[in-house]
């Protein structure tokens, strides 16, 4: 971050949307505590800093009269625990812009912090309104945007707000630099062999990255549900595994061009199967290719975790995006659980490992080995946009 900020008011976009509890507790704070440096910064270069967040959806669970569930959504819940972190108090404006807002905002002293309400309580915000966002930028003297979770989103507070910022007044915050250069560094300068292992449910919300990623890994470990559609389209039995019949033929074109292009890629020959979508369901152990009717592939099987894990071994650098199986239920969490493992050995010798979008981040979490991996994103569906190759709207608002 270039900008000083001694004597100015900094409009920061945070990414605070975090889990709470029915009595509004926050369950995991992981998204605050990645935007702390930033705010410190501001503080300690003797500026202020005013906070602007959304929370849920607050626009799409309205109450059944039709009114925003403020007491559900307000960002007031987070005050106490952000004054306990930045040991300072932290003010908040019911409203997110206004005379309220603009007031609170006029106040604001040096190394003082103000919170604004919940951006998505204006419809403006999701719409990118230029009044709504030029009232935001009223309120300060330059703009910070560390949201990379929502980098993705062409909203007021995250895009068109900055256009209201001369481009010396604008900035990437630390968390929004640090999660761009990891996956530049992945994308642009790799270590070689790169590694992608690709995993979750479906084929069709990774086809995008798929295609991409074949243009320039070496190798490709496709586990998870996805990895189904792929048997299938060599003409293997799946049994009930998940399929997307409609995705067949994209899935064998993807095989031939990785086939075209050199990059080894890798489906799992052995899956654990069950008899039923549940966490009690009777399982064993069959070719992937192979897998009876009325069972389903739930989880890679040992074979499959050997050879994923040697590939992850070999790795130098390794990109992973997705869980190898249903995590969630123990009885199919041994495949996702191996290859967090390996990729934390391979980091262990010197790979650059980074974990980024979706449930990947949440596996590696639960696991604990989040500090065994180079880098775990922030940014779920904003990470996957990005390594798809798309310029996110976030980004390209503070590049201008
Ligand atoms: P995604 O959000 O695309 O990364 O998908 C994550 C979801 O995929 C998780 O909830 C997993 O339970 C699910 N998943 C992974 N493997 C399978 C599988 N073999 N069959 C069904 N669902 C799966």
């Amino acid at each position: 971050m270039e900008l000083s900020f001694k004597g100015r008011k900094a409009l920061v976009r945070v990414d605070f949307n975090v889990p709470l509890d029915s009595d509004f507790n926050i369950t995991d704070d992981t998204r605050i505590q990645a935007a702390l440096p930033t705010i410190r910064k501001i503080l300690d270069d003797g500026g202020s800093a005013i906070l602007m967040s959304h929370l849920g959806r607050p626009q799409k669970k309205r109450k059944d009269d039709g009114s925003i569930d403020v007491e559900k959504f307000t960002l007031k819940h987070l005050v106490p625990h952000l004054s306990n972190l930045l040991e300072t108090e932290v003010f908040f404006s019911p409203e997110t812009t206004g005379t309220q807002a603009s007031e609170m905002a006029g106040k604001l002293q040096p190394g003082q912090v103000l919170l604004l309400e919940n951006t998505r309580f204006q419809a403006e915000e999701a719409s990118g309104d230029d009044a709504f966002a030029e009232a935001l930028a009223a309120l300060a003297d330059c703009y910070v945007n560390d949201a990379f979770g929502t980098a993705h989103r062409a909203h007021a507070s995250t895009t068109t707000v900055a256009k209201y910022f001369k481009p010396e007044d604008r900035s990437f915050g630390f968390l929004m630099d640090k999660e761009i250069k990891n996956a530049n560094k992945v994308l642009h300068d790799p270590e070689r062999p790169l590694v992608a292992i690709i995993g979750g449910a479906k084929v069709s919300d990774k086809i995008l990255l798929l295609e991409r990623l074949i243009e320039f890994v070496d190798k490709l470990v496709v586990g998870g549900g996805m990895a189904y559609t792929f048997m299938k389209a060599q003409g293997g039995s799946i049994g009930n595994s998940l399929c997307e019949d409609d995705r067949l033929q994209l899935a064998g074109e993807l095989l031939k061009k990785a086939n075209q292009r050199g990059v080894e890629l890798l489906l799992p020959q052995d899956s654990v199967v069950a008899d039923n979508f549940a966490a009690d369901a009777n399982t064993k152990v069959c070719p992937s290719n192979d897998i009876p009717d009325g069972w389903m592939g739930l989880d890679i099987g040992p074979e499959a975790v050997k050879s994923f894990s040697e590939i992850i071994e070999t790795a130098k650098t390794i990109l992973w995006n997705g869980p190898m199986g249903v995590f969630e239920m123990d009885a199919f969490a041994n495949g996702t659980r191996e290859a967090a493992k390996a990729v934390a050995s391979s980091t262990r010798s010197g790979a650059f490992s980074l974990i980024g979008g979706g449930d990947s981040v949440a596996a590696i979490n639960q696991l604990n080995l989040a500090d065994q991996v180079s880098y775990v994103s922030t940014g779920g569906g904003a990470m996957l946009e990005f390594l798809e190759g798309k310029e996110l709207p976030g980004i390209q608002a503070i590049k201008g």
